[in-house]
């Protein structure tokens, strides 16, 4: 599943690509990609806009029209947005189709096998209801920054076990089972340490943790894995992938000691990785 990175690192190329271009067009093939709202209710809300800029809260993208709409595309499981050349052929599974004015004449592709992703055309005044969890997001740790102190604070003030916690996109948005991973990792503190315990010096660790892994995954354009279902919207790869110490690599030596096996434990039903070694 796409996290931060991933997300942002789509982003900042539909940024490079679509920003002041203005969509002339519209096809909506499967339905439950719109479902939140309509087929022809996406239809309308697109066709003849222009995106003005592309933000991303948590794993939503986030584009305000020059209509005062905004459009939000989320990739949840399996989605992926291209774009590419108009007239090229589609691959299987291209849910929604842009066709976006100017030249070069191009089209931006949604994508997604598992249709789970999203794609709505809303109004910002009335977010909290057409879009109540994007009003009930956590604090983004890149898009609106998290400091050290403030990371304390949402760790203090409950006490749950930290891998869960981190997870929670009610608390901070955007991290994932990958990098959550990594991060606990990097700061050397065990998943399943309740959050109120975690020590001044831990939580420091953990934040530069959290914000280093996150900063160097951006750049190497997230995590493509085995499945090869993440790529960029020009259809390259991200590498963070080939840093990883833990994640997916359950059995193998621990690159931080050199001493222990990584460890793959089922936690709600996600494999959660760390080397028994590195992290208490
Ligand atoms: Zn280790």
């Amino acid at each position: 599943m796409p996290e931060l990175p991933e997300v942002e690192t789509v982003r900042r190329g539909l940024q490079a690509q679509v920003v002041g271009r203005r969509i002339t067009r519209v096809e909506v093939g499967r339905e439950r990609t719109v479902r939140r709202t309509s087929r022809q209710a996406v239809i309308d809300g697109l066709t003849g806009a222009t995106i003005v800029c592309v933000n991303r809260r948590g794993k939503y993208l986030l584009c305000p029209l020059d209509t005062g709409e905004e459009l939000m595309m989320h990739l949840r499981m399996s989605g992926r947005l291209l774009v590419a050349a108009a007239g090229t052929p589609r691959p299987a599974h291209t849910h929604v189709v842009m066709h976006l004015a100017g030249e070069p004449a191009q089209e931006l592709w949604f994508v997604d096998p598992r249709t789970f992703g999203e794609v709505v055309v809303f109004d910002p005044v009335n977010v909290a209801v057409e879009l109540p969890e994007l009003a009930k997001m956590g604090v983004d740790p890149i898009a609106d920054g998290l400091s050290r102190a403030q990371f304390a604070g949402l760790l203090r003030s409950r006490s749950r076990q930290i891998k869960a916690l981190l997870l929670d996109q009610h608390v901070i948005a955007g991290i994932g089972n990958i990098y959550c991973d990594e991060s606990l990792h990097l700061a050397g503190v065990r998943w399943d340490r309740p959050s109120d315990v975690v020590t001044p010096r831990e939580i420091t660790r953990l934040h530069a943790a959290i914000m280093s892994v996150l900063g160097e995954a951006i750049e190497a354009g997230g995590s493509t894995l085995a499945d090869t279902q993440y790529v960029g919207v020009d259809g390259e790869a991200g590498w963070f992938q080939l840093h990883h110490r833990v994640y997916d690599r359950a059995g193998q030596r621990c690159l931080t000691c050199g001493k222990a096996d990584i460890v793959k434990v089922a936690v709600a039903g996600r494999g959660t990785h760390f080397c028994p070694r590195c992290q208490k």
